[in-house]
């Protein structure tokens, strides 16, 4: 596919015998392989959590006495041993999912994104936008897709969040250290760096291009940081969503022009180009710009480039729209007008859009245009977008608008517990996670023996509450927490005790505060001596949402009070680590969102697959995806006034609570003392939940609904 190959440092010092773990490090495979992942913890257990699972920094901090201890034992020899026969099939193997359907395919697919959520370790990402891209390229290796990502490279990544004991966020950015991540920069065979250029007001930008090996799927992120721009340039890629318009726009050029040129730079020629949202739509332009420079009038380029864009919509809600005012479209595109023949108002037509205030240039309106590949990202969500754009089409009938839905789904490995594999494994077969979709195979699931399931959920409670235990401690030991912030941090958790989390981002729209709604209540329903209720709350706001840090503060003022018994609890800095433990460890995955705002949500997926319950309202993937048995709704399947609908959710939140959750979690237990009734609830939630909403079912959809919808 491409031209340059990377070369992975040389900065190990490792025995002969295990050096091949170097190369595991570079290559994120070993983040959806729990094997793998031993590979490092087995050497040094405490060294590995310490650096938080950075294999890079981990092998290099790693005592010689410990690698070689490693190096000379038979049982971690074969683990090793067993590892690198896996991961070497993997990456060789040819019978792939899309090698066996679509054999003769030429076809390449270019996949770009603001974010990108691989791993904590790499913290490019801000929420679910981003898991979601990262998932998608997992998923591209997995079934051998041949998709090259593209993205950017933040130098101090997204921020890290801290809450004062006033409940209020504090982000905090620290510069990333490349050399301690999996980044691969490209380079010339001169040993000098590939770079590309991108035109601003103030002259030419320079980038460069890192690689990230993703399986046998590799991901470009471009970062300016580099000494021959000017500084202001270099702050650039510094950070994702600048709250600074001029800082946006001056990303997007860079992504989707800048994404364009260094695909070719690299070699690549992709047939298929896919914007995951509207943060790339600039790429329209500079595909067209190429063919404009070959000869071909500016329509004739766009009618040429067409019916090979795709365009992914994830924002339910005309106000969440990318759109830059036209001043600033003068300031930074108009040296593009000329360049693709075309006039400054035939430029703004391309993606005008009337607001209230005005008038402006909006990304989702030039993609939605210039791209015949065009789905949003759940059946209800699809239903809004085409309402919500049917005047590009000139229709009051939506029925007409061409846009078709793709229901988002999870990584599978990424986010399920060890030992649910391995208990799938042990009742599927061993060859399971080929048939993952394969909704057969799952009737098998009530093979496994309830006690056994239920242990398995037990230990992962028990695990989680565990893990934040020890982080109240070291908030306690470290100092510059008061006592109540340990306390809030989940000190007094019980690993006995019904738990139900709600982690996400903290925008208004998701709710976070209607659990909390009549406190008196909900005081009475979780300290019930004998059935008590734990609830976990998560999550970070953007910097620069004012209204989503007081929803933070309103939430942390309610965990600092005594009367919740240290059962309520926030915990700081939400990130892929911290939404594992809490994926996996809940019995229940909350989710509030006012409807129809939730495009599709992927976190109550991945608490699913782990045997959590949902217990969300009916929007996005839920309201496809509940079928009475598997889970609770909140509220109706209907359209409601923002003010009654919080009314009906709350009371329908605290019913279903009290008559049926809390009931059924602590009722009829059998002999093992396992709640049978609760566990059938759970196995008939993994059954229809795991393979319909993985990014197996997506990723196939993608591929032939929209990817080579024409062959
Ligand atoms: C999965 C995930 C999300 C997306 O979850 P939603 O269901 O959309 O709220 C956000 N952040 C992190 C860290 C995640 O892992």
């Amino acid at each position: 596919m491409t031209t340059y190959k990377t070369k992975l440092p040389n900065h190990f010092d490792l025995p002969r015998r295990i050096n091949r773990l170097g190369e595991l490090s570079y290559n994120l495979w070993w983040t959806w392989n729990p094997n793998a992942q031993r590979l490092f913890s087995r050497i040094d257990n405490n060294l590995w959590e310490r650096v938080r699972h950075n294999p890079i920094i981990f092998l290099r901090k790693a005592e010689r006495p410990a690698l070689n201890a490693a190096a000379q034992n038979p049982i971690y020899l074969e683990l090793y041993d067993q590892v690198f026969a896996e991961f070497d099939a993997y990456m060789r193997r040819s019978d792939t999912w899309f090698a066996s359907t679509h054999p003769n395919s030429k076809d390449q697919i270019a996949y770009f994104s603001m974010e990108f959520g691989l791993h904590e370790t790499l913290p490019i990402y801000s929420g679910g936008l981003g898991v979601l891209a990262g998932d998608h390229l997992k998923e591209s290796s997995d079934i051998g897709l041949p998709l090259v990502g593209i993205g950017l490279l933040y130098t101090e990544g997204y921020f890290s969040q801290r809450i004062t004991e006033d409940g209020w966020q504090e982000a905090i950015n620290n510069p990333l250290d490349f050399e301690g991540l999996p980044l691969l920069l490209v380079r010339k065979e001169d040993g000098t760096e590939l770079t590309i250029q991108v035109e601003f007001p103030d002259g030419p930008v320079q980038a460069r291009i890192w690689e990230v090996r993703i399986g046998r799927t590799p991901l470009y992120l471009l970062d300016t940081n580099m000494s021959i721009n000017p500084p202001m340039v270099r702050q650039l890629t510094t950070r994702l969503y600048w709250s600074d318009i001029n800082l946006r726009v001056m990303q997007e050029v860079l992504l989707g022009i800048g994404g364009v040129r260094a695909l070719r730079a690299l070699g690549f020629n992709p047939t298929v180009w896919h914007m995951n949202e509207g943060h790339a739509s600039f790429m329209i332009l500079e595909r067209a710009r190429e063919l404009v420079k070959q000869g071909k009038t500016f329509e004739e380029a766009l009618a040429l480039t067409r019916p090979h864009n795709v365009f992914t919509t994830h924002t339910p809600v005309p106000a969440g729209n990318d759109e830059f005012p036209l001043w600033l479209i003068d300031k930074y595109l108009a040296t593009m007008w000329p360049e693709l023949g075309i006039t400054r108002d035939q430029f703004i037509d391309l993606a005008r859009h009337h607001q209230s205030w005005g008038e402006t240039f909006s990304m989702p309106v030039l993609a939605l245009r210039n791209s015949e590949g065009r789905n949003a990202v759940s059946e209800l969500h699809g239903l809004v977008s085409r309402r919500m754009w049917k005047h590009l089409w000139n229709t009051e009938n939506v029925e007409e608008v061409p846009i078709t839905y793709v229901t988002n789904g999870v990584h599978t490995t990424t986010w399920m517990a060890r030992r649910i594999r391995a208990l799938l494994e042990k009742y599927f077969g061993p060859d399971w996670l080929d048939r993952l979709d394969d909704f057969e195979m799952w009737e098998n699931i009530e093979t496994i023996p309830d006690h056994e399931l239920w242990a398995v959920r037990n230990h992962l409670k028990r695990k989680m509450v565990l893990y934040f235990e020890e982080r109240s401690r070291q908030r306690w030991m470290q100092g510059g927490y008061h006592p109540v912030q340990v306390i809030a941090s989940g000190a007094m958790l019980d690993p006995y005790v019904l738990t139900i989390g709600f982690a996400r981002r903290f925008a208004t729209y998701k709710r976070a505060s209607l659990v909390l709604k009549d406190f008196d209540r909900l005081l009475k329903i979780i300290n019930q001596p004998n059935r008590p209720v734990q609830i976990l709350f998560a999550g970070k706001a953007h910097p620069a949402d004012e209204p989503g840090k007081q929803l933070i503060q309103e939430v942390y003022r309610r965990v600092k009070k005594a009367e919740n018994g240290g059962r309520i609890v926030f915990l700081e800095d939400y990130d892929m680590n911290l939404a594992r433990y809490l994926v996996q460890g809940v019995d229940v995955w909350m989710n509030t969102p006012r409807r129809p705002n939730e495009a599709s949500g992927t976190s109550g997926m991945k608490a699913a697959l782990n045997g959590a319950l949902n217990f969300s309202v009916l929007d996005g993937w839920w309201r496809e995806a509940y079928n009475g048995d598997n889970g609770w709704a909140i509220g109706p399947d209907a359209d409601l006034d923002a003010e009654v609908q919080d009314e009906a959710d709350a009371e329908s939140l605290y019913e279903t609570l009290e008559k049926e959750i809390i009931p059924l979690y602590y009722g009829d237990r059998d002999a093992n003392d396992v709640p049978v009734k609760w566990v059938r609830r759970v196995k008939e939630s993994m059954r229809t939940i795991t393979p319909q909403f993985s990014t197996r079912r997506m990723l196939k959809e993608y591929v032939e609904k929209l990817y080579l919808r024409n062959e």
